[in-house]
């Protein structure tokens, strides 16, 4: 891979932004390498060096479909089911407890 374009802070192209950038407009990298980078000179230290991808090769952040929620939704009920009476405690089961709290209260 050859040298990177650098570019002064703040001078930038369009196209170019930073991953932290493309996350504020519902985008990610998408499997793009580091397309250019800047470089902030900072006095007797090494520059501050930030990495720009480009804009027209980034891809949206993968949306919620049906069976990521789904998903989440039986993590969640995972995590507040007790292991003790199997119930649904309708809290996370505290990991201190173990059990949901009447499991706990009466053992
Ligand atoms: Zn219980």
């Amino acid at each position: 891979m050859g040298a990177l374009p650098v570019f002064r802070w703040r001078l930038a192209p369009d196209g170019y932004a930073t991953r932290r950038q493309l996350r504020a407009r519902g985008l990610r990298p998408g499997g793009q390498g580091v397309a250019a980078q800047l470089e902030r000179p900072r006095r007797r230290r090494e520059p501050l060096v930030a990495y720009l991808y480009r804009v027209d090769l980034a891809k949206p952040v993968r949306p919620m479909t049906p069976g990521r929620w789904a998903a989440l939704a039986a993590a969640n009920r995972a995590r507040r089911t007790c292991p003790q009476c199997h119930r649904d405690a309708g809290y996370v089961i505290p990991a201190s407890l173990g059990t949901c709290v009447p499991c706990h209260d009466t053992t």
